[in-house]
This record gives structure tokens, C-alpha cells and sequence, in this order.
């Protein structure tokens, strides 16, 4: 859907305004908000990919060209674009996000065909966000109100003073049916924006009534600050809905991915490497309060795979640097469920996850409460290897006193030893659970290595996907390579960063090799302003005499697209042009699997599998990127 949108509305922002939009933003910031960078050498940077799930870093920024590029998926492209893949923008709404963060005026272009606007047309996010930031304050001032003097009790029972209050932004639903739909129509805000964004809600005779009432309000914000949702906690006795109610899914509120407190966490859990996932918004602020400043919650919903995505890309968590995250749990089964479904979630996790179980059953704001900031510290400096904890928990589980007890408790924790990623620690464990059961090492080591050899069987002989026919080095693929070259010399603001992300190693034909390295030597396109200047510049950096006459016919040449070429034909381009070299890599990767012994060399082998895995599945974006709609 956004393709079009793109299509259509990617003209009426001026191309001198992209340019500087693009030369204003420092690109290593904008990755900054949501991926953790590393020094990479050479002034460039890495982190891991948050468009393909890795281990090791191969997710660049290089802050001088104001690219970014991943070795392992492929995507690449400028801060907008970037923005685009990461949060779903649009075109313009990504300019128009990175504009209002540079302090830019964008100017729009006026379309021929139709009357000027009154004001340019912003995305659909930018409302949303815009009627949640609207709503913030309205709630924030309804919280001083008379009527919400049971909220403000409520922030105070919890420890919780003004300043507090303030920074999380609390607020307060009024008894009201639509005293928030009221205020944000009169803003300008329509019924549709109002309802998609789950602030307001149709009722039963089919006027428009507030989603949220008679509750206190916790802003919910995403990693970069905007706030995207809200959590209500219920005040009143006669209230009948649930405890907590959060905003529904809406098209910028995934509760699957959202994590409460992650705004003001990030830079702390990057920097100590590690954090804190309590249950809830008063345990992240006690926390935060507490001096424990890498807390988040999760929003109405169990932790799960997304979200260990989206903090092992804070965690900076790879092989190089371990990321530690922390669970705590106030100690009862719901809580420890979760703790053991981590295990099923993300096995290179394990090793890094801890379990802080809090005494005398209490959640970290009970805690601080009781006894003081001191004790929230020493919960989670007291945290358990997971790997300990679940070994505990399943063993408890059985009759230690009775042989059939001990024998059936080795055999349900074998596979937990078993599934240990660090080899090196399994001994240890072999010796600890054989402690604990209070039986011989030699026993409970064959479970073990019967529950490890068990394991593989299912996955070495899943059938391997058929490879997709691998295009001959011939003219369609040098068709593909001129048109990018065409793209790069003709409209070098619009294609410039995407084309300067594709590495030269695409491209065969040694005449476009040629204009491709001439390219990159005149100091490559995303730097461009175009023109004739432009046309000049790569023709003098060019040794090649073929490749100088080549730079004139191409500078010329129309592209094979009707009308005005737009993002999307560029990356329809540049996909096509990586197509070749995907699929040759998963024909490569196919045969070293062949090669590699599955039950000696299993993590190499579990490695290059997922490794395939990701490419396959790169290959199938790029394949219908590049067929998309042409
Ligand atoms: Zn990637």
C-alpha cells in the first residue's frame, strides 16, 4: 500500500529540501534511537540488523557517505530510507520526521494537477502520534482536577510524588463519556483518526465516546519517545472493566513489540549491557526511582520473541559482547512460566538470562515501598542464572526420596542441560544436577547426551527448500546494472544513497564496472547534486575510454519506466541487481552444508542452516520487491 502512496505523494516535497533534509541529518543518531553502534574502524560503525535476525554485527553505518548497508540481508540505503524499513513510514513521512528533527521548514512542490493545499498532507502515523501527544497533555491536566483525587491517592500509596508523576507523564481519564473526543475533534483530529488511534471508540447509539475512563493514565511511549498508546489502571471500585486496559493494536501500537519504559531505559542498557524486565508501569518507575535505571515492562502481554529482538539490538547482545537480561518475578507460577518459556523463545539468550525472585512474594514497587530503594538494587543484584533456576523448578516438581522420582526428574531436566548453547558449561551442570538428585555423574551424563543427539535428527533431515533458478550472466542482468547507473547519473538526489549502499560487486559487465568505480570515485552519488556538474565529474573520474563515452549515453538515455521515476522504482532496480548474487551465496552456503558433518560440527552446522534460512528468505523479499507492480 505505502508504494503508491509513495508514487504519489513523493513529488511534493522539494528535491532541494530532500537534499538538505538528507545532508542535516547525522544518520548514525537516527540508527542510534533504536540500534546500538559500535565503532567498526575507519570511522564507520555496526550493530546488529534489525531487518534480519543475526548474531554478529554485519549492520554499517558509515556516518561519512550517510549510508547504511547489512552484509547479511542486503538492505541498505539513507536515514530515510532506514526510517522507512524500520518504522513503516512513508517517503514524505520520513523526510517530514527527520525534517522536524533538524528544525527544517520543508517546502512542497504544488501539484500541476490539482489545487495547491491549504497545508501539506501528513502520514497517517504523524496524526496518530500527533492525537496521542494531544491527548498526553489533556490527561496530564485532568489529573489535578477534584475528580481525580483517588489517581493522585493511588501515585501517592505507591511512593510515588509529583516530580514522579510528572516525568512518566501520569494522567487522569475523567468521568466523562467523551470529554477527550470532544477536545481532540475541536483540535482538528477526525473520527477516523480518532478510532484508528484507539483513543475514542463508536458507542452503541453511534456517537464518538472516549476509549478511556475514570482511570489513571501511563503514557506508553517507543523507543524514540513518541507516544503510541496508553495503559489505564482502574480506580474505582464500581468499575468493572479489567485491572489495566491498554490501548488495541493499532497500526502504530504493537503490544508484541512495545516495551514501557524503554524511552528512558535505552541508554542505560546500553551502556551496562544489561536489562531489568519487571511486570509493571509502577515497577519500572519504582525501579527508575530505585536506582535500577535499565528497567521495561511489557504492556498487557507475556514477554516474547519481538521483544527479545528489540532489546538485544539495545543489548548490542552478539557473540563479541554478551548482553545480560534480567526477569523478575514476584516469585509466583504465572511468573515463572514465563521464565521458563524464555528457554523455548531464544536459545542464545539462556546463557545471558538471569531470574531475580523477589522475597516475601513482592513486586519491585512493593519493595521499595516496604524497604527502601536499597532493597529494588539488591533484587536484582542477587538475579540466578535462568539455566539454574529452571533446573530447580523442574526437579521440585518431583519425589526426590523415591528412585522412580529421581529417575523421571533426570529425565525431564536432561533436555534443559541439553540445550545449553555454551558446551563448555555443560559438564558443570552435568556434575550439579547429579548433586542435586543426589544420584551418580555417569547416568545422568548419558541423559544428557541422549537428550543432545536427539535434537539434531529433526532438523537435518528437514527437507531443503529447491533453489530458485539462479539468472545467467547475460543481458536482462546488464539491462538491470545500466538502469541503475542510469538511476545514479540522472537523479543522483532521488537514487544517490540506495545505489551508494549496493556494493560494486554487483555489477558484471566491465564497461559498467568501470562507470560504477567512477562513480564511487567522484565521491559517489548520494553526495550529488546532479546536473550537468555531476555528468562532468564522474565522466573525469573515469579511466576507462569506453566507460567515459558510456557516462554521456547514459546521462542521456530515458529510463524504462513511464513517467517519473519514484523510490520505488529505484529499489525495484536495485533489488533486481542483487538478485544474481543472493541466490549464487545460497547455492554456495547449500553446498558447504552438504559437506559439513551435522552430528561433530553441529553448531557450525546449526550456523550456516540459519544462515541459509535468512538468505532464502532475503531472496524471497527481493524477488517480490522486484517484481512488484512493474
Ligand atoms: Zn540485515
Amino acid at each position: 500500500m505505502y508504494a503508491e502512496e509513495v508514487a504519489e505523494m513523493a513529488g511534493r516535497i522539494r528535491d532541494e529540501d530532500i537534499a538538505l533534509v538528507r545532508e542535516r541529518t547525522s544518520i548514525a543518531e537516527v540508527i542510534s534511537d533504536t540500534v546500538t553502534l559500535k565503532s567498526a574502524g575507519g570511522g564507520n560503525l555496526k550493530g546488529l540488523c534489525p531487518f534480519h535476525d543475526e548474531k554478529s554485527p554485519s549492520f554499517n553505518v558509515s556516518p561519512a557517505r550517510n549510508v547504511w548497508y547489512c552484509f547479511g540481508c542486503g538492505a541498505g540505503g539513507d536515514a530515510i530510507k532506514f526510517l522507512m524499513d524500520a518504522e513503516h513510514l512513508s517517503f514524505v513521512e520520513s523526510v517530514e520526521r527527520l525534517a522536524a528533527r533538524a528544525n527544517l521548514q520543508l517546502r512542497y512542490v504544488e501539484d500541476d494537477r490539482s489545487a495547491p493545499r491549504a497545508r501539506p498532507q501528513q502520514g497517517q502515523r504523524q496524526r496518530l502520534v500527533a492525537a496521542h501527544a494531544a491527548a498526553v497533555e489533556f490527561y496530564r491536566a485532568q489529573l489535578t482536577t477534584a475528580g481525580a483525587r483517588p489517581a493522585r491517592e493511588f501515585l501517592a500509596r505507591r511512593g510515588f510524588d509529583r516530580a514522579a508523576a510528572e516525568r512518566y507523564g501520569c494522567g487522569f481519564a475523567p468521568d466523562a463519556w467523551d470529554l477527550l473526543t470532544k477536545h481532540l475533534r475541536q483540535q482538528g483530529f477526525t473520527h477516523d483518526e480518532l478510532v484508528t488511534a484507539g483513543l475514542s471508540r463508536p458507542s452503541r447509539s453511534g456517537s464518538l465516546i472516549d476509549r478511556f475512563r475514570r482511570r489513571l493514565m501511563w503514557p506508553i511511549r517507543e523507543i524514540t519517545g513518541d507516544v503510541i498508546g496508553f495503559g489505564a489502571r482502574k480506580l474505582f471500585d464500581d468499575d468493572d472493566g479489567p485491572k489495566y486496559l491498554n490501548t488495541p493494536e493499532t497500526p502504530i501500537y504493537k503490544k508484541s513489540h512495545v516495551l514501557y519504559g524503554i524511552d528512558q531505559a535505552k541508554r542505560e542498557i546500553a551502556k551496562q549491557g544489561k536489562v531489568v524486565v519487571v511486570e509493571g508501569y509502577t515497577d519500572v518507575m519504582a525501579c527508575h526511582l530505585a536506582g535500577v535505571p535499565t528497567a521495561v515492562a511489557t504492556c498487557g502481554t507475556a514477554f516474547g520473541a519481538d521483544h527479545i529482538s528489540v532489546l538485544r539490538r539495545v543489548l548490542f547482545d552478539s557473540d563479541e559482547r554478551a548482553g545480560e537480561i534480567i526477569f523478575t518475578f514476584d516469585g509466583d507460577a504465572a511468573g515463572q512460566k514465563a521464565a521458563l518459556r524464555a528457554f523455548e523463545d531464544d536459545q542464545r539468550f539462556v546463557g545471558r538470562t538471569f531470574i531475580a525472585v523477589s522475597p516475601d512474594n513482592m513486586d519491585p514497587c512493593d519493595l521499595r515501598l516496604a524497604k527502601g530503594d536499597l532493597a529494588v538494587r539488591d533484587l536484582v543484584a542477587r538475579r540466578e542464572p535462568l539455566v539454574d533456576f529452571a533446573l530447580r523448578h523442574m526437579i521440585n516438581r518431583f519425589d526426590l526420596d523415591t528412585v522412580d522420582g529421581r529417575v523421571e526428574a533426570m529425565r525431564r531436566a536432561a533436555p534443559l542441560v541439553a540445550k545449553i548453547k555454551d558446551r563448555e558449561k555443560r559438564p558443570e551442570y552435568v556434575r550439579k544436577l547429579a548433586g542435586d538428585l543426589g544420584m551418580e555423574i555417569e547416568p545422568v551424563q548419558r541423559a544428557v547426551l541422549a537428550a543432545a543427539n536427539g535434537q539434531p535428527a529433526g532438523v537435518a533431515t528437514a527437507p531443503a527448500r529447491p533453489a530458485p533458478a539462479a539468472p545467467t550472466v547475460d543481458s536482462p542482468h546488464s539491462m538491470v546494472e545500466r538502469e541503475a547507473l542510469k538511476l545514479a547519473l540522472q537523479e543522483p538526489v532521488l537514487a544517490g544513497p540506495m545505489f551508494d549502499a549496493v556494493e560494486a560487486a554487483e555489477y558484471r559487465h566491465p564497461v559498467h564496472v568501470a562507470v560504477r568505480a567512477a562513480i564511487a570515485a567522484a565521491g559517489g552519488a548520494a553526495t550529488a547534486a546532479g546536473g550537468a556538474v555531476w555528468i562532468e565529474q564522474v565522466r573525469d573520474a573515469c579511466d576507462d575510454l569506453a566507460g567515459q563515452a558510456l557516462v554521456g549515453e547514459l546521462a542521456v538515455e530515458p529510463l524504462r519506466i513511464d513517467g517519473e521515476p519514484d523510490p520505488r522504482y529505484v529499489s525495484i532496480t536495485m533489488a533486481r541487481l542483487q538478485w544474481g548474487s543472493v541466490t549464487g551465496r545460497i547455492k554456495d552456503l547449500k553446498s558447504k552444508i552438504q559437506r559439513i558433518n551435522p552430528v561433530s560440527n553441529k553448531d557450525e552446522y546449526f550456523a550456516l542452516f540459519g544462515e541459509l534460512l535468512s538468505l532464502e528468505q532475503h531472496a524471497r523479499a527481493l524477488r517480490e520487491q522486484a517484481a512488484g507492480g512493474l
